[in-house]
């Protein structure tokens, strides 16, 4: 069963980093903490099991770590949507903007194709932009997006809104 107080309750809030007015929700206790991670990612595994999903896409870097588990619980295949110049080989790339400055980030060509439905993951969702350029990638590579999902959402930037908007559905375990 998920606790989402008990899950809230492990997530760090640092004031001011990584620049000042910013504050970080930090997921790293989850991990530090086996119960916790087996919550999030059984939660996870026990809403996409029996799902039409062929394909995991996860984010760089905290997208990584739910990512995996849950694709080789589900053996579902694994795609990395890694940030600029981390793969090799011909890639598609999408700039997207941040609070402060862009960011860019890219997927290898050929990774998914028009018979796949995606389950898009990272550790968060903030203004959104993140996931946004991912569904970018995963639609130009013709794949079908199914959901994204994260551990935690900031509604009130605005992000899963605007997931939504884009015909994005999207899910999170909690909010801030
Ligand atoms: P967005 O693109 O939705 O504005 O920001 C989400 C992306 O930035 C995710 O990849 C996430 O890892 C990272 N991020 C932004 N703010 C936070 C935060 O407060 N905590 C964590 N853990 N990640 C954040």
């Amino acid at each position: 069963i998920f606790d989402e107080y008990y899950i809230k309750s492990l997530i760090r809030s640092v004031n001011d980093w990584p620049a000042p007015g910013v504050v970080f929700r930090d997921v790293t206790p989850i991990y530090q903490s086996p119960k916790a991670h087996r919550m999030v990612i059984d939660s996870l595994i026990q809403r996409y099991v029996d799902t039409e999903i062929t394909h995991i896409a996860a984010l760089d870097a905290r997208g990584f770590l739910p990512g995996a588990v849950i694709a080789y619980a589900l053996n579902k295949p694994l795609v990395l949507l890694r940030k600029q110049g981390k793969l090799p080989a011909e890639t598609e790339t999408e700039t997207y903007d941040l609070e402060y400055g862009q960011a860019t980030i890219e997927v290898q060509r050929g990774a998914l194709d028009a018979n796949d439905s995606v389950l898009l993951i990272d550790d968060l969702i903030a203004t959104g932009g993140t996931l946004l350029a991912a569904a970018t990638l995963i639609r130009r590579l013709g794949a079908h997006i199914y959901e994204a999902a994260a551990i935690i959402d900031l509604p009130d930037l605005g992000g899963s809104t605007k997931l939504q908007d884009a015909n994005i559905p999207t899910f999170t375990l909690c909010a801030f």
